[in-house]
């Protein structure tokens, strides 16, 4: 079985959704599972929802449900209504049925804390657009069977960051699948033992696809993308990028890791395991090949990669007596930034001062910062840029070294790291 992935931005409109019919329809000799995200920036839009249902702003929370239901709708009119009636009315009674269930939602007093409304309200992004591209697609002659995750994969209650019972979800996956041979399934979403909609992280619809390939033991990972494949930096960043035709595995975790966001960074864990390769290609050119990642290949053609993380923070800690920045001091350190959950992308030490750099985060950052201040002296610089070079040359360190004032540098074999302002 092929696993295909559809993104928001692929699915975004109606020449999307055709495009995606266009494309499963060229592969359609072999069974495909097709895991797709929400539509376009529906949720975003769905964050906004939750956020004026929990401040019981009633106005504001009936407009914006309006929004995404009419935008929803209008897709759905836009598809279906010139060709079979009867296809146009079903559909339509079932994204107005799903809206219903949104809206009972809404409707009823919060249960639960902000996590678990936010799991139970942005879930819907996903049910509908995998009923309205699962519709679509059988109308257009791709037959398929639309598939809940609610139902199939299975998650801990760790609501907005779940992590998947493995052994649970393969047992139901693959007896679902007995059923027939393509299928449409929601990335990102899936549920607890009590079928409470859980999610996975946002961007997680690629990790869901990777669960699945790993779990059906596929033999590809196609994920599509509206850009051709992984390049050797974020073209609105860096000029003259290039694509990269073929990925380690291990590179591309690497590049996950310092911030490239092409691929979510836990998608490649389960892929790697089972040795199933995973395809970036392009959505808009069905010739171009894009991106291979897979087990051990070098990377092809072999190029310096950039990646900027923006919006970083420079947090140095020194000793107020003087005395040496010891083990102990570190390991209390990484246990505070480890408790507030920020991750250290870059540190360095000297004598008597150690250096972290850290996302800029506006509510754990202050608490933590606090903390350390009973036991240190801080400074802590904010608004600046950490950027990763991986395989540098010359030419690059001096392309990046340029970019602003150097705040901190570190170089090893492969990698080098520059904080600037
Ligand atoms: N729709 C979700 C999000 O925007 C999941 C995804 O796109 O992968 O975060
Ligand atoms: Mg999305």
């Amino acid at each position: 079985m092929r696993i295909f992935k559809f993104g928001g931005a692929s699915v975004k409109d109606a020449a999307g959704v055709q495009r995606v019919s266009s494309i499963v329809k060229h592969f359609s000799k072999d069974d495909i599972l097709i895991v797709v995200s929400a539509m376009g920036k529906t949720t975003n839009a769905l964050e906004l929802l939750v956020q004026y249902f929990l401040d019981k702003n009633e106005e504001a929370c009936r407009k914006q449900f309006s929004l995404i239901r009419d935008q929803h709708l209008d897709l759905v009119e836009l598809l279906f209504k010139s060709s079979k009636a009867d296809d146009y009315r079903a559909i339509k009674a079932e994204v107005e049925e799903q809206f219903q269930h949104l809206e009972s939602i809404l409707e009823t007093p919060a249960v639960g804390g902000f996590n678990r409304v936010y799991d139970q309200i942005v879930s819907f992004g996903e049910i509908i657009s995998t009923k309205i591209i699962s519709a679509y697609l059988n109308h257009d002659g791709f037959e398929n069977q639309w598939l809940d995750a609610r139902r199939l994969i299975r998650t801990d209650q760790n609501y907005r960051a779940a992590r998947v019972d493995w052994n649970y979800s393969s047992r139901l996956v693959e007896e679902a699948i007995q059923t027939g041979r393509s299928f449409v399934i929601q990335g990102f979403i899936a549920s607890d033992d009590h079928y409470n909609a859980t999610t996975l992280g946002r961007e997680g619809s690629d990790y869901t696809a990777s669960v699945l390939a790993y779990i059906l033991k596929a033999k590809e990972l196609s994920i599509w993308k509206d850009v051709p494949g992984v390049l050797n930096g974020d073209p609105k960043v860096f000029e003259d990028t290039q694509l990269l035709q073929k990925i380690s595995f291990r590179e591309a975790i690497e590049l996950a890791f310092y911030g490239a966001s092409v691929i979510h960074p836990k998608t490649i864990q389960p892929l790697q395991e089972r040795g199933i390769p995973l395809r970036v290609r392009s959505f808009a050119d069905l010739k171009e090949e894009g991106t291979l990642i897979s087990e051990g290949v070098a990377l092809e053609p072999f190029m310096p990669c950039f990646i900027r993380k923006e919006n970083q923070q420079l947090i140095t800690i020194s000793t107020r007596d003087l005395a040496f920045i010891a083990e102990d001091h570190l390991s209390m350190i990484y246990k505070l930034f480890h408790r507030y959950g920020l991750r250290v992308n870059l540190s360095q030490h000297s004598a008597t001062r150690s250096a972290f750099c850290v996302n800029n985060d506006p509510i754990a950052g202050p608490p933590l910062i606090e903390e350390l201040k009973q036991n240190f002296d801080l400074s802590v610089d904010g608004q600046l840029e950490l950027y990763t070079v991986r395989h540098y040359n010359d030419a690059a360190l001096a392309e990046i070294r340029k970019r602003g004032h150097i705040l901190l540098e570190q170089l090893s074999a492969d990698t080098y790291q520059i904080v600037i302002r």
